[in-house]
């Protein structure tokens, strides 16, 4: 089916989006406990498995599923393209006036979700569930995880304990207007922040990976840091970049002047060789570091208007006209 013609098929009252990579067997468990939450719960509803390019017959199982209750609806991937990306295929075939999104390795509890829903209810864009009692190894997982939220929060202003449990719930708004890359599901709470969004927070269960494994390794701690940075700088400068760069060049270079005019005062006026003054390279080198950082933000100012105009892409987030 050509996808575009599904997203003008009528709406449901909930999507619930879940990535799965080479996860087997927990489908059929997730499939069963899914189906009795979202059947209790008197809404429309739709499921889309995305198969992120398994290769374990996850996807055999997932037409299955399909094949016995037609709501659980499948996107497959020609290869494995991330978690991220699984996400945002979700995000955009979901007809749902919420999407929810769930972990498939059944980490993440159906259960919670009326919960969740419940306090969209109160009128918020995002909620997001926090694993208050978290089941994973506490120094390699949820130690680093402890200091990212610590540090998003802090960069962001979106204060969330946990950024890191897939098990949420948005608006329609939000995910029809967000654009995801790299790993940056994780932060969409804060990346919503850009919409002006309100944001909330539910405890929620969390289990232990009972089938398969984690699909992440220890390297995850350096890319999650580049993305905190990357993300930082999306959030508060991707439209203005000169100011960053523009700034740490202004500095750079009139430390460097200062440094220079300093040696050129004493070599011209009392006579000290410069050849052997070390403060001469640090000098010549912060003009220059200065001067590229002053170039890149040119460069990026133009980048930023490039990718607004060439996709008609306000700078700003409309809520409502009032005519
Ligand atoms: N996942 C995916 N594509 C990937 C990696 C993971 O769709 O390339 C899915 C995976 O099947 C699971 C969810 O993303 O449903 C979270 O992955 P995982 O449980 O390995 O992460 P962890 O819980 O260890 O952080
Ligand atoms: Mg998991």
């Amino acid at each position: 089916m050509n996808p575009d013609i599904r997203q003008e098929n009528e709406e449901v009252d909930l999507s619930v989006v879940v990535p799965v990579y080479n996860e087997v067997e927990s489908l059929k468990p997730l499939y069963h406990r899914l189906q009795e939450v979202l059947d209790k719960m008197d809404q429309s509803y739709e499921v889309l498995l995305v198969d992120d390019g398994s290769i374990d017959g996850s996807l055999e199982k997932m037409k299955s599923i399909h094949v016995e209750n037609n709501r659980f609806k499948i996107i497959q991937f020609r290869r494995n393209f991330g978690q991220t990306a699984a996400i945002a295929a979700g995000f955009r075939f979901a007809r749902g006036k919420v999407v929810v999104t769930i972990d498939a390795d059944l980490q993440n509890d159906p259960q919670d979700i009326p919960s969740i829903l419940e306090k969209m209810e109160e009128g918020y864009d995002v909620v997001s569930g926090w694993r208050k009692n978290r089941h994973d190894q506490f120094l390699t997982r949820t130690l680093p995880s402890m200091c990212a939220n610590w540090l998003i929060s802090q960069l962001t202003g979106v204060h969330l304990h946990d950024y890191g449990c897939t098990l949420k719930a948005y608006t329609r708004d939000v995910v029809k207007n967000i654009d995801l890359y790299g790993e940056m599901h994780r932060y969409i709470p804060a990346l919503a922040s850009w919409l002006g969004v309100s944001v909330a927070e539910v405890p929620v269960t969390h289990h232990s990976r009972k089938y398969g494994r984690s699909k992440y390794g220890l390297c995850r701690l350096v890319r999650v840091l580049l993305d905190i940075i990357a993300l930082k700088f999306l959030l508060s400068y991707s439209t203005r970049p000169i100011q960053v760069f523009g700034l740490v060049g202004l500095v750079s270079t009139g430390l460097g002047f200062l440094i220079s005019l300093y040696l050129a005062v004493q070599r011209l006026f009392f006579d000290r060789p410069l050849a052997d003054r070390p403060l001469l390279l640090l000098g010549v080198l912060l003009i220059f570091v200065g001067l590229q950082f002053i170039s890149m933000g040119l460069l990026g100012e133009m980048t930023v208007r490039t990718y607004h105009e060439a996709q008609n892409k306000p700078i700003y987030f409309v809520k409502r006209i009032i005519d």
